[in-house]
C-alpha cells in the first residue's frame, strides 16, 4: 500500500524509535501520545483492521502485548491499556491494523472513557 504511512514505516521509509518487533508486529511510539510512553503495535502486513486481521496472529499479538508490558514495567510504569479503534466510525484515523497500547501510573490522574 504506498500512500499508507504505517505500510512506509514498517518497510523503514520512515523513521522510527522500535521498542519491539516479532514475525508479525512492529511497535512504536505515537506521534501524538495520550499518555506518557504511548506505543502503537503495528501489523507488519497491510490490514485494515481486526476485521481481516488473521486469528493465527492473536498469538504474536499476545506476545507483543506481554513483552512490551515487561518493557514498560521496567521502566517505571504500573499497568497499561489496550485500545483499538475499528473503522471511522469508532475514531480509526489509519487505516492499516493497530492497537494502542497506553501505559499507566499508580494516580497518572488519567481516566480511560471507553466512549466519549
Ligand atoms: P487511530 O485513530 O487510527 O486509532 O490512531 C492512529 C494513531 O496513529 C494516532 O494516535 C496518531 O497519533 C498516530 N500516528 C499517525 N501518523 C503517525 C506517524 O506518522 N507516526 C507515528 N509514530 N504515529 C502516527
Ligand atoms: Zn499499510
Amino acid at each position: 500500500m504506498e500512500d499508507c504511512i504505517f505500510c512506509k514505516i514498517v518497510h523503514g521509509k520512515i523513521p522510527v524509535n522500535k521498542i519491539y518487533e516479532n514475525d508479525n508486529f512492529i511497535a512504536f511510539p505515537d506521534a501524538a501520545p495520550q499518555t506518557e510512553g504511548h506505543t502503537l503495535i503495528v501489523t507488519k502486513k497491510h490490514f485494515v483492521n481486526s476485521m481481516d486481521l488473521p486469528g493465527s496472529l492473536g498469538y504474536g499479538f499476545l506476545d507483543a502485548v506481554k513483552s512490551i508490558a515487561e518493557i514498560k514495567i521496567k521502566e517505571g510504569f504500573d499497568g497499561f491499556n489496550i485500545v483499538q479503534n475499528n473503522f471511522s466510525s469508532a475514531g480509526q484515523v489509519v487505516m492499516h491494523c493497530h492497537f494502542h497500547f497506553l501505559p499507566r501510573k499508580n494516580g497518572d490522574g488519567k481516566h480511560l472513557r471507553l466512549v466519549k
